[in-house]
């Protein structure tokens, strides 16, 4: 069935920091490029996407940066709105999950559900602040990791072995609000039981069918979308509570202090903001939302799959009301210069800084986001490979086929097209035509780098002509030669000018300018006959400016700057006397002999030398060092801290370690030659 309308919608991005690049790759730029597609096809589409504004990171933020919730999400909307405006991610409703609009949706949601018996109440008890007086979202709970004694775990996860975790799990647990220990309490919620639902989640996922019709096309979903759901599902679906105690959201209808779980109210934006925009237009929202001829998209990265292709369709179908994806074409992760990207380090390029450091270079950065898009496994950015990519394709092919084109025709025949009746050069104009038509099929896989690959294969095509026959050599003898082959190379810039329009907007323009000529729609591209013999085509600007190292190491050095000014370090302890700190015996020690605890991953024992004598000691290590890498070194050891049985040995004193951002330790050796059992003061 062909859809007879589009609604395509990107994740919504939480409203507590900036966009940076990772995003872009990940959830932007592929439906971007997807709906300017469509559009450019004549469709009938709405791009979706607004911000996320509710939840505990942006209470626990707006606490942080003692402002209030309001003040975060407003600065955020903003900045985030208008730099995706300025990159040329052109939605067409950018709203906000915080408008009265979306609350009145979202309620509206949920009692339809409450009232049709989809949720089940529970009572459980959870954490609550007695000084505060209120509940504590798993956010505002840390403790120590049960798993990895990390002393900074959150109530939901432990960053640093990345545990998922409920509060009650942690040992120690503290308010973040009170600083106090938190009690247990009380509290009653809305589940949504997701195990009543696991056939038809199955059943959908795995073979496209719903409610016993084919639906879809699974094997046009990415395999590592289906393999997530799927383990999901095979590991047992479990009720979810879709309310919350928190005074920041969605209020729950009828309850006080209750609010809805962000991810049954984020995804519900999705409909709000369609409703908002086809408000706006004189259109209809629920032909959208209600009709089975939509074809509903939902472009994300990979962390929200779940969300999307489990979650959010179990409450779309028990609704009743509404359509399921047809697509959710996720998106692996990218990386950046050999890490992960990550907000709260600091190691991210940020969208808006990027415009401010690369003014008017927008299609450099699509290019390349796009040419290394994760569409089948994580990829990784690096600033030097952009400027290869930039200077390389950009500058060096299409640049340079465009600029020699203009330069010849305006020097040769005073801009004008000339006239190609021969057929020499059909083999030329059927393998543009199908490269063109290679980049409409590929962008409706969601295959979009092989998609701009093709793209750039009609100036590489181009650029292979002007190589071949070099229409300055032979314009004395044979100027006719000559502008035929310049007209065949001004029609693949003209297609170049329709065929960009997805991945390169802004050269699209530039194209179209300089050629002269509005351009013609997608489908009406049949034939390589597209500018007219004696058209005169206008000046071409300079396409793109070739990347500097100069530019490659300003922000190789910014990311590292960045990194280290946003390191804030653990707090130091309480003051202790210079007679306290000589109690500690620490020494120099030499290590004889290594080998692994039988039965631990981390533990080693060591035999150490301290002048004459010999000691055993289990260190905490074996993640970071292997046993033969130890034995020979000198390192750094507390000699006096008293003896204990570890796994049936007796250790004596303890080896001290560095440990790096990884959670790599490192052991600390003099830098001379010292002699093992000397002092360390
Ligand atoms: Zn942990």
């Amino acid at each position: 069935m062909t859809p007879k309308r589009y609604l395509v919608t990107s994740a919504l991005p939480y409203a507590n920091g900036p966009i940076h690049i990772g995003h872009i790759a990940g959830a932007y730029l592929p439906a971007d490029i997807y709906v300017r597609y469509l559009k450019a096809n004549q469709k009938d589409v709405a791009f979706i996407c607004g911000s996320d504004e509710h939840g505990a990171a942006i209470t626990l933020r707006a606490k942080k940066e003692g402002k209030s919730p309001r003040e975060i999400v407003d600065f955020y909307h903003a900045l985030m709105g208008k730099a995706f405006a300025d990159f040329g991610i052109e939605f067409d409703e950018y709203y906000r999950t915080s408008s009265a609009d979306h609350i009145e949706m979202s309620q509206s949601v949920f009692s339809k559900l409450k009232e049709q018996g989809v949720f089940e109440t529970h009572t459980t008890e959870q954490y609550f602040d007695e000084e505060a007086q209120q509940f504590l979202a798993d956010r505002y709970i840390t403790g120590t990791c049960p798993k990895c004694s990390s002393e900074k775990a959150y109530g939901d996860q432990c960053e640093k072995c990345g545990s998922a975790l409920s509060p009650t799990e942690l040992i120690h647990p503290v308010s973040t609000l009170s600083g106090k220990a938190p009690v247990l309490r009380e509290t009653t919620h809305w589940y949504l039981p997701m195990q009543n639902h696991s056939d038809w989640i199955r059943e959908f996922i795995e073979k496209g069918i719903l409610n016993g019709e084919v639906h879809h096309d699974p094997n046009q979903w990415k395999s590592h979308v289906v393999g997530q759901c799927l383990s999901w599902v095979d590991g047992g679906l479990q009720a979810r509570a879709m309310t919350r105690d928190l005074d920041w959201g969605v209020p729950v209808p009828g309850e006080d202090g209750k609010v809805l779980y962000v991810w049954l109210d984020a995804p519900i934006g999705y409909i709000t903001n369609t409703k908002v925009w086809a408000e706006k237009q004189g259109k209809n929202w629920e032909d959208y939302w209600k009709n089975d001829d939509t074809q509903l998209v939902h472009f994300i990265g990979k962390d929200n799959i779940v969300f999307h292709c489990i979650i959010f369709p179990i409450i779309l179908k028990a609704h009743g009301d509404f359509i399921l994806p047809k697509n959710v074409p996720a998106n692996e992760f990218m990386n950046l210069e050999g890490d992960k990207i990550s907000t709260s380090r600091n190691w991210a390029v940020w969208l808006h800084e990027y415009l401010e450091d690369f003014p008017n270079r927008q299609d450099e950065m699509r290019y390349v986001l796009a040419s290394i898009m994760p569409e089948q496994k994580d990829s990784e950015f690096t600033w030097t490979d952009f400027k290869d990519r930039v200077n390389n394709e950009l500058a060096d092919i299409v640049g340079n086929f465009v600029n020699r084109v203009f330069v010849l025709t305006h020097k040769y025949f005073d801009g004008a097209v000339q006239s190609a009746a021969t057929s020499e050069f059909d083999h030329i104009r059927q393998e543009a035509l199908e490269s063109f038509q290679t980049i409409g099929q590929k962008i409706e896989l969601y295959r979009f780098r092989e998609a701009q690959s093709a793209a750039i294969q009609l100036a590489r095509i181009g650029n292979k002509l002007l190589t071949e026959t070099e229409p300055w050599k032979i314009y004395k003898t044979d100027p006719e030669k000559t502008g035929e082959i310049l007209n065949i190379c001004t029609q693949l810039i003209a297609a170049m000018a329709i065929a960009f329009e997805p991945f390169l907007p802004f050269t699209a323009q530039k194209l179209k300018a300089g050629l002269n000529w509005n351009g013609k729609s997608w489908n009406e591209l049949s034939s390589m006959e597209i500018i007219p013999v004696g058209h005169i085509l206008g000046e071409m600007p300079i396409l793109f400016v070739k990347i500097t190292d100069e530019e490659v190491t300003r922000q190789q050095e910014k990311l590292r700057a960045a990194q280290l000014s946003n390191k804030v370090a653990e707090p130091v302890k309480e003051d202790v006397s210079f007679e306290t700190f000589q109690n500690m015996d620490l020494r120099i020690v030499h290590v004889l002999e290594a080998e692994k605890v039988p039965k631990t991953k981390k533990l080693l024992k060591l035999k150490i030398q301290l002048g004459s004598e010999e000691r055993t000691v289990i260190s905490g290590i074996a993640e970071s060092y292997e046993p033969q890498d130890l034995i020979g070194k000198n390192v750094l050891y507390l000699a006096n801290l008293a003896p204990r049985e570890i796994k049936g040995v007796v250790s004596s004193g303890m080896i001290l370690m560095a440990e790096n951002n990884k959670g790599e330790l490192s052991l600390l050796s003099p830098e001379r030659p010292t002699e093992s059992g000397n002092c360390v003061r």
